[in-house]
């Protein structure tokens, strides 16, 4: 959930071979070619790393790293996460914004919803708290904030995920 950039630097100088730098049962998805809850997704041109991390989710700068205790999250938990990892790799935002342009860019188009949010919200237990990352409390209430100030979803614009730079 946060970019670990001088850790994942200093494995990928000592290897410079970014899918074994995680582990040899690491596997590297080329960009565009990730489906994520039986749905093609995208994040410009980073590729996806899945391999175990401790935690949902990660990004390293041109890659997205995924844990495989995501793909048993709810399809919409799936996407937040991915589009959270996608909002730091397009924008280097930081949480609070990163989770804020995930779950308004799925409420705007049409793939998260409150239940989604509610789901979070009853499984806060699996956002780490620590210097980079906000208590769960804050970040709950920011996503509240932004879902709540974020248009419908418009049905003639559904899409179902595409994150992409000109996007
Ligand atoms: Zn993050």
């Amino acid at each position: 959930m946060c970019p670990r950039i001088a850790i994942v630097a200093l494995v990928l100088a000592v290897t410079a071979v970014p899918g074994q730098a995680f582990g040899k049962s690491a596997k590297t998805i080329p960009a565009g070619e990730l489906v994520l809850a039986g749905t093609p997704v995208r994040c410009g041109a980073a590729r996806t790393v899945v391999t175990g991390l401790g935690e949902v989710a990660m990004t390293y700068p041109g890659y997205i790293l995924l844990d495989p205790t995501l793909f048993s999250m709810p399809p919409a938990i799936q996407h937040f996460w991915y589009a959270h990892e996608c909002a730091h790799q397009l924008f280097g935002y930081g949480e609070l914004a990163a989770d804020c342009w995930a779950i308004q860019t799925g409420k705007r188009l049409g793939w998260f919803g409150i239940g989604d949010l509610e789901w979070l919200e009853a499984n806060a237990i699996r956002m780490r708290s620590d210097a980079e990352h906000p208590q769960a409390a804050v970040r709950l209430a920011n996503l509240e904030n932004c879902y709540a100030a974020a248009p419908d979803a418009r049905p003639a614009k559904r899409v179902v995920v595409a994150f992409a730079s000109g996007f």
